[in-house]
């Protein structure tokens, strides 16, 4: 899945270069990528309309015109962008949308997810499902009010995009190693103080991650440590525990995150 620095930045990415180009053309390369949508009816919904500027909802990048509104959840490797007239493309593209000026490509190696298309806000919100607020931007208040009464384990609880939207695997696991909390906690034993550590090292993960456009490999990140074969704390160098939690594959450190 991609994390929310990764769709962050290719909203960034767009919001620069979309806004106020005309749809000439839609090339579906692809028809495997389109979920609620035959490639000849996205064709013929989309032409002629302009785009507006792109916005994110968690994990989703919502790609609105002034008709129809194009909504993108990429697999780990999806990358949608803006291409000047004339760039070279990029392997695996999937669908090309030909604009009056440039094109929108999506290229992806693989295609866990992909691209719906809604006609108005009511059918953005179906396709999008429930989804609580958004991780970059909560307070702790409402972070607060998102976590309150919540069973299971705090993984699993981080993770659910109705909670709270836009962590992915890598994030969770990075921001309870910088709370000092395993992944498998009981959400009954979280006190004030844990959810307060947990606001503050999601904000500061995710003001870095943003900043990287994806979820960075820094020496002091858990992230960096993820693909070694014995890979030890950035802390306080105990050999890390991985195993899965909540059928998803979870780093920890059994010294410094506590149960
Ligand atoms: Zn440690």
């Amino acid at each position: 899945m991609p994390e929310l620095p990764d769709v962050e930045g290719f909203r960034r990415e767009l919001a620069g270069t979309l806004p106020g180009r005309r749809i000439r053309r839609v090339t579906v390369h692809d028809a495997g990528i389109l979920r609620n949508v035959t490639a000849q009816a996205l064709g013929y919904r989309l032409d002629g309309h302009r785009f507006d500027a792109p916005r994110r909802c968690g994990k989703w990048l919502i790609l609105p015109t002034d008709g129809p509104t194009l909504l993108v959840h990429s697999g780990m490797t999806g990358h949608p962008y803006y291409a000047s007239d004339g760039t070279e493309h990029l392997a695996y593209e999937r669908l090309v949308v030909s604009l009056d000026r440039g094109e929108l490509r999506y290229a992806d190696l693989r295609k866990l997810r992909g691209v719906w298309l809604a006609s108005c806000a009511d059918e953005v919100a179906d396709v999008l499902g429930p989804q609580g607020p958004d991780a970059l931007n909560i307070d702790l208040r409402t972070f607060r009010g998102a976590l309150s009464d919540r069973r299971g384990r705090l993984k699993s609880t981080l993770m659910d995009q109705s909670v709270i939207a836009g962590l992915g695997n890598l994030l969770t696991d990075e921001i309870c190693w910088r709370a000092r909390m395993r992944p498998s906690r009981a959400m009954e034993n979280l006190d004030a103080d844990d959810v307060r550590r947990l606001h503050s090292a999601m904000i500061r993960v995710l003001r870095t991650a943003v900043r990287h456009g994806r979820v960075p490999s820094l020496p002091r990140w858990l992230t960096a440590a993820r693909d070694e074969p014995d890979p030890s704390c950035p802390r306080c160098g105990t050999r890390l525990t991985r195993d899965r939690v909540v059928g998803r594959a979870s780093l920890w450190c059994p010294r410094c995150q506590r149960e």
